[in-house]
């Protein structure tokens, strides 16, 4: 399969070189240049196979031609080694629980996957000192760590704004060592973000270290977390009313998770349409509503995994669409909530029905109770474990939070960090410096 670039100045690529180059020589970013309709014949047997099954059959329609079925199933039943269970919260509305991974957040399908592919590609050829650059709100960084930790070639660099990412987000990330070194950057999430994408605009850096991203622009992270949207299909259809379509809510931040249900519906998945929740940082809603699109600095919020300005996916979503802003507005819908509502929902969401959602999940939630029409049926993603967010779920419904054992442990190593402001030379000249101790 090739990968052409959403900029289209450069020609199209292989999967090996997309997902170690990560974003496009243009800046844009890399699309598979075919998304095949799957048959009727799996949807109809869907709720009868297993997760791994199913993310067989959707992984083998975008990698099937890159790699051979053995190290595909693999790379699969490895990644998956955790379920992704449809809870009944209310009536007509179900959590897609993608918190039972390893760092408790939906990132670890996508992390987990791309650090097995990377490293299947690493051993293929022989290539040794990969850098992976990853800039995190929080969650991304403990997925990608996590999933890259010990393997071997690798060293991942983990980019986060300082006083920004909660306290157990943090001891994810920073308390793993060996491969796993963890910046504290004295900025914004957009400003680590922009250290990144400068780090692989600049030849000078390229041409004397490897460099790629596990940011969700790359292929390998975003396009694994289609198999979800399939699974939760086939449970659902187990649940469902008769007559009932389906609608799907994705609490966004970057929009990689969004595009990749989208995606699923492009390859046939029947659900009718989807809702964007949003905290403040409500760009994409604007856009929505005025066909314009305007980026801005983010805004700090309970939801700090959506505080995003610039959704690096709205792209992707563009070209899918083939910039139809009518057509984009027909398949999505968008809601936007308040630090104030977000925590009103926490609050009303567990005492109505006993679910306890996390923030993120909270905007999802209640997206669908405010949007839900009669006939549909919805599913939320609930995209972290509410015990991630303890002092703000804590506070807001007055009651202790069970933490996790596998969080537990996280919290009993000792932290390591590297502070770095957020000026690109110094960047640069940290990672070159690093790099050279590295060979020598
Ligand atoms: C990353 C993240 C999001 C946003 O996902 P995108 O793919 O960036 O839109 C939502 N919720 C949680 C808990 C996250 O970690």
């Amino acid at each position: 399969m090739k990968y052409y670039s959403t900029n289209r100045q450069v020609q199209a690529t292989g999967l090996q070189e997309a997902v170690i180059k990560g974003l496009a020589g243009d800046r844009g970013l890399f699309m598979p240049e075919r998304i095949k309709r799957l048959p009727a014949s799996f949807f109809a047997a869907l709720p009868d196979l297993s997760f791994q099954e199913i993310a067989f059959v959707v992984a083998d329609t975008f990698f099937g031609e890159d790699l051979e079925p053995e190290t595909l199933q693999t790379i699969v039943c490895d990644t998956l080694n955790f379920d992704t269970p449809l809870v009944p919260v209310s009536n007509h509305i179900y959590s897609l629980e993608l918190f039972h991974g390893p760092t408790l957040a939906f990132k670890d399908v996508g992390a987990r996957f791309m650090a097995r592919l990377l490293g299947h590609f690493i051993r293929k050829q022989g290539l040794t000192e990969v850098n992976v650059l990853v800039a995190t709100s929080g969650d991304t960084g403990s997925a990608v760590a996590n999933g890259f930790l010990g393997v071997e070639g690798i060293h991942v660099y983990v980019l986060y704004p300082k006083g920004k990412v909660s306290a157990i987000q943090e001891c994810q990330f920073t308390t793993l060592g060996r491969n796993i070194t963890a910046l504290e950057v004295d900025g914004t999430f957009d400003d680590c973000q922009a250290l990144v994408k400068n780090a692989f605009m600049d030849a000078d850096l390229n041409g004397r270290m490897q460099l790629t991203s596990a940011n969700s622009i790359n292929v390998a992270r975003f396009l694994p977390q289609a198999f979800y949207y399939f699974y939760a299909y086939a449970q659902w259809a187990k649940q469902a009313r008769k007559g009932e379509q389906l609608v799907v809510c994705v609490p966004s931040g970057n929009f990689g998770n969004l595009t990749a249900g989208l995606f699923a519906k492009r390859m046939g998945l029947p659900v009718k349409r989807f809702i964007a929740a949003n905290n403040r940082n409500d760009i994409f809603l604007q856009y929505l509503q005025s066909g314009v699109y305007t980026p801005r600095p983010s805004v700090a919020t309970i939801a700090n995994a959506m505080d995003v300005g610039d959704p690096s996916n709205f792209v992707r979503i563009l070209d899918l669409y083939a910039n139809d802003h009518q057509a984009i507005k027909q398949d999505i819908s968008g809601f936007s909530y308040t630090d104030d509502a977000i925590r009103a929902v926490v609050s009303t969401c567990y005492r109505q029905t006993g679910y306890l959602p996390d923030p993120h999940g909270a905007c999802a939630y209640q997206a669908l109770v405010d949007g839900l029409k009669p006939d549909e049926s919805g599913i939320f993603l609930e995209t972290a474990h509410p015990a991630k967010f303890l002092e703000t779920v804590e506070s807001i419904i007055g009651e202790k939070v069970e933490i996790p054992t596998k969080l537990q442990d996280f919290m009993k190593g000792e932290k390591q960090r590297v502070e770095r402001s957020k000026a690109f030379d110094d960047f640069k000249q940290y990672l070159l410096a690093e790099n050279l101790s590295v060979i020598y």
